[in-house]
């Protein structure tokens, strides 16, 4: 056969070639199509886009359909140890949202005609109820992501988790801000109108903090810059969301989302943030190298008084701060909410496990020492909540792999158990190795 000649591109959705007359664009990792290919795929998805928003919104909320913050905290408690302040202001800033959906969608059914007299011609003595999007400052590995997720399965609105360190200000290297919201459309099908409605979880806002409390003339591009952006979409404004996020650029066709009804909820660790309460309190903090359990209840107790002033210390910019009404400190967990943990949320480790084995007919058990072993492992290694899983997979990985071939119907961990398969498998290596 003759060899293609290397400079002779082809469309390889169509098939024809530059020699052909066709116009080749490289599109990305190698794929090239050819400029008809190209404007096809762009209106079949201007197409699905179109239909998309014509099927429109299922996106009303009955009043007696809204779960009350009762109920919303108590399907948190299932998931959720502990963070009972955080729930509470969860429960009742989600019941807010339900509420003010509702009240705009009423409002939009009886309102007077669009156009000069709008204005004038509206009910004076309407309230307009203003949404209260969240902050929610803890360690890592306390909760934050699990508090948002287990709302988003309660919901029915669409829901995305963000993280906000992908960001950079446009023109240099990152996603745009409004990529943020790409995930949402996503996770709508492209339903603007129910992605309007929707909630975000952004992760980690506490990377983008300017990083001195001085907005000095120098101006801070991994901060600041990034801040102001993301003030757009928590004020609510009309943006333009590249339907595949990443960076925009020319030829993308762009999706315009109303980010008034959406409902934020931004999490970050914010380390070191005690020492700004405390400085604010007129409270030392105990230094390094001091005891150790001594700084942790320090910590504990000072993020309970927690200010809006402190985020602003900490180098978030007054104006998201005034975008964030909702601010919630998360406790770090101690020993026995990771007990807690491994055994009473709906999907607890030790129940996911003992239905693994249920289905081979096996009944599995935890003695009280097994849990006892693996906490202090976790906490030994400083692994928290989201260590636990690996230690269990880590002991349990031999009798997963033996039993199914054994005529055994009853299985125990202990302590001893515990410890020999954590040994064995050089668990404490495997974790200096991590760190
Ligand atoms: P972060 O605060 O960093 O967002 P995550 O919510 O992602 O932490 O927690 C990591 C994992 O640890 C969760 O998936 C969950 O298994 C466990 N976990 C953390 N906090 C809790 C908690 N309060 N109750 C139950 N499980 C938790």
């Amino acid at each position: 056969m003759a060899k293609k000649k290397s400079n002779d591109l082809r469309c390889m959705m169509c098939g024809t070639s530059e020699a052909q007359g066709a116009t080749i664009v490289p599109v990305f990792d190698g794929l090239t199509l050819c400029t008809d290919c190209i404007s096809y795929i762009d209106q079949a998805r201007d197409n699905t886009l179109a239909e998309a928003r014509a099927q429109g919104g299922d996106v009303k909320v009955k009043k007696e359909d809204i779960p009350t913050p009762h109920e919303i905290k108590k399907y948190l408690d299932r998931y959720v140890i502990g963070q009972d302040e955080a729930k509470k202001y969860l429960s009742v800033a989600v019941y807010n949202h339900y509420k003010r959906i509702d009240q705009e969608a009423a409002r939009d059914k009886d309102a007077p005609k669009a156009g000069l007299r709008k204005a004038i011609d509206a009910d004076p003595d309407d309230v307009d109820i203003e949404k209260s999007n969240i902050i929610m400052v803890g360690p890592t590995g306390t909760g934050k992501t699990l508090l948002a997720k287990s709302i988003a399965r309660l919901l029915d609105v669409p829901f995305a988790i963000v993280d906000a360190t992908v960001l950079t200000e446009a023109g240099y290297v990152g996603e745009d801000i409004e990529s943020l919201l790409t995930r949402l459309l996503q996770n709508c099908d492209y339903n603007v109108e129910r992605a309007e409605r929707g909630i975000v979880f952004i992760d980690e806002i506490d990377k983008i903090a300017r990083k001195s409390d001085n907005p000095s003339i120098t101006r801070d591009v991994s901060g600041e810059g990034v801040q102001q952006g993301l003030l757009k979409l928590l004020e609510g404004s009309t943006v333009l969301v590249p339907p595949n996020g990443g960076r925009k650029h020319p030829e993308q066709k762009m999706i315009a989302v109303d980010t008034k009804n959406i409902l934020f909820i931004c999490g970050g660790a914010f380390d070191g943030i005690e020492r700004k309460i405390a400085s604010r309190l007129n409270t030392h903090v105990v230094g390094y190298g001091r005891d150790e359990s001594k700084k942790k209840e320090q910590r504990d107790n000072l993020m309970r008084y927690i200010l809006p002033q402190d985020l602003k210390s900490f180098g978030l910019i007054p104006e998201i701060i005034g975008r964030l009404p909702v601010l919630t400190a998360l406790n770090p967990l101690d020993r026995d909410a990771l007990l807690r943990i491994l055994t009473e949320p709906k999907n607890a480790l030790v129940r996911q496990y003992r239905k693994l084995f249920e289905i081979d007919g096996v009944k599995l058990e935890f003695t009280r020492d097994a849990l006892e072993a693996i906490v202090d492992k976790a906490i030994e290694y400083k692994l928290g909540a989201r260590g636990l899983r690996s230690i269990v997979e880590t002991v349990m990985v031999d009798a997963m792999f033996d039993i199914p071939s054994m005529q055994v119907k009853e299985f125990t961990v202990d302590a001893d158990y515990v410890n020999r398969q954590l040994s064995r498998a050089n668990f404490d290596k495997m974790k200096l190795a991590d760190s």
